[in-house]
């Protein structure tokens, strides 16, 4: 616990003795905290490629200046960090969208259906590309619900593109919808979308922190798939705004769900 302590004494009172105020400031001092473990992550987030980028350029003025082989190499490994820098300044940038999005923009009426239909359409290809077929249930039809469209595509392309790139490899991609009659945490009626794969799963003990930012099960795996390590919390915070919730089962190596519920009505939010 962090506390400020004041002791002011009691002169005007012409009595002795003091007052001590005791405040208690750990939730300031943890929200600082956060703060700067935060602007240290994207430091070593961005300095990474940037010195991968750095050391290329160096080298193709200097030993490889002649070499057409190691000029074209260099350059492929240059355009991925590039892409990486890039892919993670638009991560934080949605972020950043979110939080203040959350102050000025007002949630419409959304058609949930059409929406991951939608959601579905767009990573059909880097999905076949993979090798990895993705089926939808439930999805037909017309579903309103209050949200922000733009955000909650995002929500489920970030879980799709995961379950895709994380999943993929045990078999297809399933995405399903269903209403909840009666949600006991937001109590009331609810729609839930679940992303589920059969791929590597996750171990138990990472589950509680998949949602922090810059968390990753496997570091280098997440790069080496183009991972920014945000994704999943970008998820987290659209979810809350939407005042839903955010379910993640996984077992390693029996796959993954991850179950997105959201109110249904507008005078719920
Ligand atoms: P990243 O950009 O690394 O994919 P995310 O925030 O989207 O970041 O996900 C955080 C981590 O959670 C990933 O690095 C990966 O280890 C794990 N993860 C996410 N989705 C899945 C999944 N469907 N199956 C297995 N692991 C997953």
């Amino acid at each position: 616990v962090f506390c400020a302590v004041t002791v002011s004494p009691l002169t005007m009172t012409g009595r002795r003795g003091a007052v001590i105020a005791i405040e208690d400031r750990t939730r300031d001092e943890e929200t600082e905290q956060m703060r700067r473990d935060f602007v240290a992550n994207v430091s070593h987030e961005l300095r990474t490629p940037l010195t991968a980028l750095i050391g290329f350029i160096e080298t193709l003025r200097g030993p490889a200046r002649n070499d057409a082989g190691a000029r074209d190499r260099f350059l492929d490994i240059m355009e991925r960090e590039a892409g990486r820098m890039n892919r993670l300044i638009g991560d934080l940038l949605s972020l950043s969208r979110v939080e203040q999005d959350e102050r000025r923009r007002p949630l419409e009426s959304v058609d949930l259906a059409a929406l991951l239909r939608s959601a579905v359409t767009t990573q059909l290809a880097s999905a076949g590309a993979a090798g990895v077929t993705i089926t939808a249930q439930g999805i037909e039809g017309q579903v309103m619900l209050p949200g922000d469209a733009d955000q909650l595509m995002q929500v489920f392309h970030n879980l799709i593109e995961n379950a895709v790139k994380y999943g993929g490899s045990g078999g297809g991609v399933t995405l399903s919808l269903n209403r909840v009659e009666h949600e006991p945490v937001l109590r009331g009626p609810a729609w839930s979308v679940t992303v589920a794969d059969q791929g590597e799963g996750i171990d138990e003990r990472h589950l509680p922190r998949l949602t922090e930012r810059f968390y990753r099960v496997d570091t280098h795996r997440s790069r080496e798939k183009g991972g920014t390590g945000l994704g999943l919390a970008i998820v987290k915070h659209i979810v809350s705004r939407h005042r839903g919730r955010l379910r993640i089962e996984s077992e390693k190596g029996q796959g993954s769900r991850f179950v997105v519920t959201l109110p249904e009505s507008v005078g719920r939010l």
